[in-house]
């Protein structure tokens, strides 16, 4: 074998274990790898909407989400005031482990994931949480429609904003079982939820000024993510109701790709903890709660 050829192969083996070495050292990087490996994408279209990409077994899920489809996509339209940048792509599972081998998080108990543009439904939304199917499925196409504006590479909106705005764009998806009495309620007795740049996707690690009371019939991280949620969406939609060429400003330069500080300053003439405060105290107000 000439010794330049030689070079090369040991060159690629070498790559290879690095690359290897990497995943097994990173877990992010072998959970992305096995994602990418199982994008949902490679499956078949649903009944010639390539909208829909389903496994097999997921038939009936996959015709029932197709079903709600069209107006979760116009309802996310008019919440953002402007179309998705290309037609949204949904995954519907049937297999709990396929489903955790391709949401990037290896965790087959989350309800739904956006990951790479594309929304991905646990089997659980056709089983026993069907009843959260609409509203899941319009919480993941506002993650859609921003990420399928934003230019690649360019910097995240905080995820308490791009949460709050999934929340209050499908009227509640994400927040199911707290309403908003019983959120405004929780930010008067001082259970408030910090916005800051932790990860929502990680309920743990969720801070609140105060910890919330636990209903111990209730599983507790789910509990305090959906307080989370629901304050934050009650945030953005306060922020779109206090000046809607704002807020929809706002929107446009996220999806540019500019920094979430400078935009919401820009858009508010205030900065984001600024507004927060004066949220709180109109939610603070007796006659506030709404
Ligand atoms: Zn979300």
């Amino acid at each position: 074998m000439p010794r330049i050829v030689t070079r090369a192969v040991i060159f690629a083996l070498a790559s290879a274990a690095a690359v290897t070495i990497a995943m097994i050292l990173r877990p992010e990087l072998r959970l992305a790898a096995r994602a990418a490996w199982n994008d949902p994408r490679l499956l078949a279209a649903f009944a010639d909407d390539a909208r829909i990409r389903y496994e097999p077994e997921a038939r009936a899920c996959a015709a029932e989400t197709a079903a709600l489809l069209p107006a979760a996509i116009a309802r996310i339209e008019a919440a953002h005031g402007r179309p998705f940048a290309q037609p949204p792509t949904v995954g519907v599972y049937a297999s709990f482990d396929n489903y955790a081998n391709a949401n990037g998080m290896g965790d087959p108990g989350i309800a739904a994931v956006t990951r790479a543009g594309v929304a991905l439904l646990s089997p659980t939304l056709c089983g026993a949480e069907r009843v959260r199917l609409e509203g899941v499925l319009t919480h993941e196409l506002s993650h859609v429609h921003l990420s399928g504006w934003r230019p690649p590479g360019a910097p995240r909106a905080p995820q308490w904003f791009t949460e709050g705005l999934a929340v209050m764009a499908s009227d509640g998806g994400g927040a199911e079982g707290v309403s908003e009495d019983d959120a405004a309620q929780a930010i008067r007795d001082g259970f408030r939820v910090m916005l800051d740049g932790r990860r929502w996707i990680d309920f743990a690690g969720l801070a609140f000024e105060r910890e919330p009371p636990r209903d111990p019939k209730l599983d507790a991280l789910t509990q305090r993510q959906r307080l989370a949620y629901r304050q934050a969406g009650m945030f953005v939609g306060w922020l779109r109701r206090r000046d809607e060429t704002a807020f929809l400003q706002l929107l446009r330069a996220l999806e540019e790709g500019k920094a979430f500080d400078p935009s919401i300053e820009s858009a508010f003439g205030e900065s984001a903890p600024s507004l927060w405060r004066r949220f709180l105290s109109d939610i603070s107000q007796p006659s506030g709660a709404g």
